[in-house]
């Protein structure tokens, strides 16, 4: 039964929102944001590791209290220059550890409002598949391509079209083959398609986006208020919290 390995690039700069913390830390839901991820992540019980990627200059990891995680959550210091040479490092302390068919999945620390149930979905769906698959919505937005005035150039069909999201998940083999190809990659599945595989589309969801811009964080906050909400509704006192810390309440998305 091949392993599964989660990986969670967060070695990024995120100068994109404006704030001197990176943005994988920036306070959400009162935690982390990568909290989130990483949470979501060890509570599938399918999945073997959830393994953050740090830059080798992070000084904010330790600031953190992760006690409320089980042994599963593990820090590696080896970010690189781009979200790929990150993936592609912490593939290469990987080897010997992970078998060439077992599964890299890979979940960036900027998406933090998955949900446990749409994980499990998709691993349902990519079943045993050789090569792997990425979460993926379909474009509902007509697409134009802008010229350098600013005016419309062209408008693209959209018909095909999907915005790729993480988790995406693939053979340690395929992925390690496909980002020394594609080192520029701005995905896994770029990567993985260069080496001529074609990886299967499962939908995901709106609710599953990444924070880039400051308008981004109190939308992600309210679904994580309002997922939370809904799970207390549905059971006020779950059996089996993963998380319990200090107070008695549980970890966000613990009743997941
Ligand atoms: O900046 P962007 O939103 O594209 O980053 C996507 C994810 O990749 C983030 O979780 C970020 O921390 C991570 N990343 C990384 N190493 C880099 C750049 C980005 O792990 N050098």
């Amino acid at each position: 039964m091949p392993k599964i390995f989660a990986l969670v690039p967060a070695a990024g700069q995120g100068t994109r929102l404006g704030d001197a913390l990176p943005k994988q830390y920036l306070a959400l839901a009162g935690r982390p944001m990568m909290f989130h991820s990483l949470d979501a992540l060890a509570a599938v019980e399918r999945i073997d590791h959830v393994i953050a990627i740090l830059s080798p200059l992070d000084r904010h990891w330790g600031a953190h209290d992760w006690s409320a995680f089980p042994d599963k959550i593990e820090a590696l210091f080896a970010g690189g220059a781009t979200r790929a040479e990150s993936v592609a490092n912490a593939l290469s302390l990987l080897e010997g550890r992970a078998a060439p068919e077992d599964w890299i999945l890979v979940h960036d620390a900027a998406r933090p409002c998955l949900a446990v149930e749409l994980v499990e979905q998709f691993l349902d769906e990519v079943g045993d598949d050789p090569v792997g698959g990425l979460l993926a919505m379909p474009l509902a937005d007509t697409l134009k391509r802008a010229e350098e005035s600013m005016r419309v150039g062209e408008t693209i069909p959209r018909d095909g079209l999907w915005r790729a999201q993480t988790p995406q998940m693939f053979r340690f083999e395929v992925l390690r083959r496909g980002l020394a190809k594609r080192p520029d990659a701005t995905d896994e599945s770029q990567a993985v398609e260069s080496t001529g595989q074609m990886p299967r589309l499962v939908q995901g969801e709106n609710s599953n986006l990444k924070v880039t811009f400051a308008e981004d964080l109190p939308l992600a906050e309210m679904i994580l208020a309002r997922r939370e909400a809904r799970h207390c509704r549905e059971d006020p006192h779950p059996p089996d919290d993963r998380h319990p810390r200090e107070g008695g309440d549980p970890a966000p998305g613990a009743a997941q």
